[in-house]
Parts: structure tokens; C-alpha cells; sequence
């Protein structure tokens, strides 16, 4: 049985590197894997969940505290008790790309799917530079506008938010960063941050949507425009779909595709990588598993991005105070922002002021 998986992303290459199949083959548009970075490649050690190790070279920083800023100004500094690491996310794409080579997965680049024709039980791949290729499955690792998820009629109804990133160097002395420290500016778009390389080199960027009194440009500019801009990372970021079908005949969609990405902090590559390690354990019941072992907590950070997208200035000031408080900064340090259910009910049971927010889910 053959196997084409289309992407060569942290998704569709891990995959490749898990697949235990006879044959399978890893498809990309682009003619050099992990360029252009679209991403901040911030990650927590959940990683390791997925992956052994990653090579020195492609880890840039690490992170021992976020400095979250409320409006107000005012600010705290959640100490994390396990570092969190900033990668170099185009390094870390061919290196993931080179596990999937060295499992015996070819990787195919300039080959962008434009679509297939079922004959046989098998599809034939088409791609846009003539060339055709028969497969028994196919895995959509294609990313938030997924063609593979388009064409089978699997893309839903999702939502997809524009990230405005640029990695920027400090124009003098006295804007250098705190190295090890990522802010975040809370209220700031739906998830603003500036997250350092070193000292002197960071990366600044925003997600969010237009509104009547919010622009998102705008919103960018100022926050990035007192630095010297070396490079634009901007990209596309999946809203968590609960509805979104992941398997269907013999296709699957893995990672972005399949909206596999948190709505807190909007990161997707732990949870991309670990739906390929499902999918590639096991095909039937890949859809099952992952919505068994993730759903909940992909669920929970739904919700709780509805109900941060409610808040006003005022309350992201409030929330920012409650957090200050003892015990609750604690339990904030210790978890891990990708499985909010391990931290969620704890907090709620220690901070009772916290379950008037949970109210705004059900206010338009
Ligand atoms: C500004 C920004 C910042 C982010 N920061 C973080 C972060 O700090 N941490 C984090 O965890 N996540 C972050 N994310 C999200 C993260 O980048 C994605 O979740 C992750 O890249 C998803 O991996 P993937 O393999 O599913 O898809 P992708 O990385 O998007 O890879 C998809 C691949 O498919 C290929 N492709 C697409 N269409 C076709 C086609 N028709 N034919 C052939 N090939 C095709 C593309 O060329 C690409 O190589 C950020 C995203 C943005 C935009």
C-alpha cells in the first residue's frame, strides 16, 4: 500500500518519520523546506512528549518567564518551572524532514497538488508541473487552506486568523531585551508577543482580526516599529475546529490542515506532531484517538479564547491582578499552556473570582 502525504511541515514530515508502511512518499510546493518561516517557534517542553531530542542547532533561546503586561501597563512574571524553547523553525523543519528521509521516506519538492482522480480505489495525485503519482491513501499535511482537505470535502467550516511577525534588532542600547524573558501583551489583538533570540534580536509579533476599534496593522506597527525590521514572518493560523472531520475513505488531514492548533497562544506544532505520531501508530481510528487524547484540551483553549475575546481592558487589568496573587501565579508557573485541563479546574477551584468570566461564553 502506498502512502502520499502532502506537506513537508513539522506535521507532514513527522509523519513520514513514524510511518512504518512499505511505501509512502512525502509531497511539497515549495523547492526548500522550512523557507519562508511563517512562525515564532516558541514551544514548551511537551516536545519531548513527541520527540527524543532536538539538535543544538536548532534550538536559538530559551525561555525561563513570560512578562505578562495588562493595559494598564502594570505587569507580572510567571517563572516557568520547565523552560520553554525557541527554534530555529526553518532548521527545525529539515531536520524533522531528515527523519522522515532516513525512515525511508522520499520527500518530493516542487510538487504542489492541484488535485486527483479516483480510479481503482487508488488516487492519482496531480500537481501543478505535469507530473502525476498513484497512491493507495493520502494524508493532508497541507496546512490551514489545505487542498487535500478542500477536495474531499473535509475543510468545514473553519476560521482563519492572519499573524503579522517580524524578526527585529534593537536600533540602541537601551531597548535591549531581557534575553530569557517572552512578554506578552495581554489584551493586545488576540495574542500579541515579543519573544528574544538574544538580547539584541527578537521576534514581534500579533494575531488577531479587524474590528471597528481594533486594526491589526496598526496594532503591529506600533509595536514593532521602534526596532529595525530584519525579516517578515507572517502567516495564516487555523481557528480549533471541534466539528472537523479528520479521516475519511482513506484520507486524513494532520496538523494545521486538520485546525490541529491551540486558540490560547495559537501554537500548532506539538500538536501536528503528535497527531502523526497517532496516524502513523495506527490508521483506523486515528480520528477517534487523536479527539480522545487532545480534543479536550484543544476544546478548553477554545473556550477559553471565546471568552479572553470578550473581555474588556478593565478585565484584562482584573485578570492580570488575580493572577499576581499567591497560589495562583503558582499554579500558572507549573502548567503547560498545551493541556489547559491538567491546570483549568485547579485554578478555578482555588480562584472563585475566575467563574464570573465563564459566564461571557454564553453573552453574544
Ligand atoms: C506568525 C505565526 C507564529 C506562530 N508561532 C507559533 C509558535 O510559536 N509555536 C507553535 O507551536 N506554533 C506557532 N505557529 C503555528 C505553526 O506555525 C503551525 O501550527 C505549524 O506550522 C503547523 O505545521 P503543519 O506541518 O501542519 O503545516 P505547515 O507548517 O503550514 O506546513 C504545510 C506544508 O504544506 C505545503 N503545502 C501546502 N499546500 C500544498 C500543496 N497544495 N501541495 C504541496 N504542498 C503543499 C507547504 O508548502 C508547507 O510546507 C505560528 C503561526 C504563525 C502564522
Amino acid at each position: 500500500m502506498t502512502l502520499g502525504i502532502i506537506g513537508a511541515g513539522p506535521a507532514g514530515s513527522f509523519l513520514g518519520a513514524k510511518i512504518g508502511w512499505d511505501k509512502s512518499i512525502i509531497f511539497d510546493g515549495k523547492p526548500k523546506i522550512g523557507s519562508p518561516i511563517q512562525c515564532t517557534g516558541i514551544i514548551t517542553d511537551s516536545i519531548y512528549r513527541v520527540i527524543d531530542e532536538i539538535p543544538d542547532n536548532v534550538i536559538v533561546n530559551h525561555i525561563d518567564t513570560f512578562r505578562i503586561f495588562a493595559p494598564d501597563g502594570k505587569s507580572i512574571d510567571v517563572d516557568l518551572d520547565k523552560e520553554n524553547i525557541i527554534l530555529h523553525r526553518g532548521k527545525f523543519d529539515q531536520h524533522i524532514a531528515k527523519l522522515a528521509k532516513d525512515n525511508g521516506t522520499p520527500i518530493k519538492l516542487n510538487h504542489q497538488l492541484k488535485g486527483w482522480k479516483k480510479k481503482n480505489n487508488k488516487y492519482r495525485l496531480l500537481f501543478t508541473n505535469g507530473k502525476h503519482h498513484d497512491v493507495d491513501y493520502l494524508v493532508g499535511a497541507d496546512g490551514p487552506h489545505s487542498i487535500v482537505a478542500k477536495k474531499a470535502n473535509m475543510y468545514g467550516e473553519r476560521e482563519i486568523l492572519p499573524g503579522i511577525q517580524a524578526r527585529v534588532r534593537i536600533k540602541k542600547q537601551s531597548q535591549k531585551f531581557d534575553k530569557n524573558v517572552t512578554q506578552i501583551l495581554f489584551g493586545l489583538g488576540e495574542f500579541s508577543w515579543i519573544v528574544p533570540e538574544s538580547s539584541t534580536i527578537a521576534r514581534i509579533g500579533i494575531i488577531g482580526k479587524n474590528t471597528k476599534h481594533f486594526n491589526l496593522k496598526k496594532a503591529f506597527d506600533n509595536l514593532a516599529e521602534p526596532y529595525k525590521h530584519l525579516e517578515y514572518q507572517s502567516g495564516q493560523i487555523p481557528m480549533y475546529n471541534p466539528k472537523q472531520k479528520l479521516q475519511q475513505d482513506n484520507i486524513a488531514l494532520i496538523g494545521d490542515a486538520a485546525t490541529q492548533v491551540k486558540a490560547t497562544t495559537y501554537g500548532g506544532i506539538t500538536y501536528g506532531m503528535l497527531s502523526a505520531t497517532y496516524l502513523g501508530d495506527q490508521w483506523e481510528g486515528y480520528e477517534k484517538k487523536f479527539n480522545s487524547k487532545l480534543g479536550k484540551d484543544l476544546w478548553i483553549s477554545l473556550k477559553m479564547r471565546e471568552v479572553l475575546n470578550k473581555f474588556s481592558e478593565k478585565e484584562c487589568d482584573e485578570l492580570l491582578e488575580i493572577f499576581r496573587k499567591e497560589g495562583n501565579k503558582e499554579i500558572l508557573e507549573k502548567m503547560d499552556r498545551n493541556f489547559p485541563s491538567k491546570f483549568i479546574l485547579k485554578l478555578l477551584m482555588k480562584e472563585t473570582k475566575l467563574w464570573k468570566y465563564g459566564f461571557k461564553l454564553f453573552r453574544k
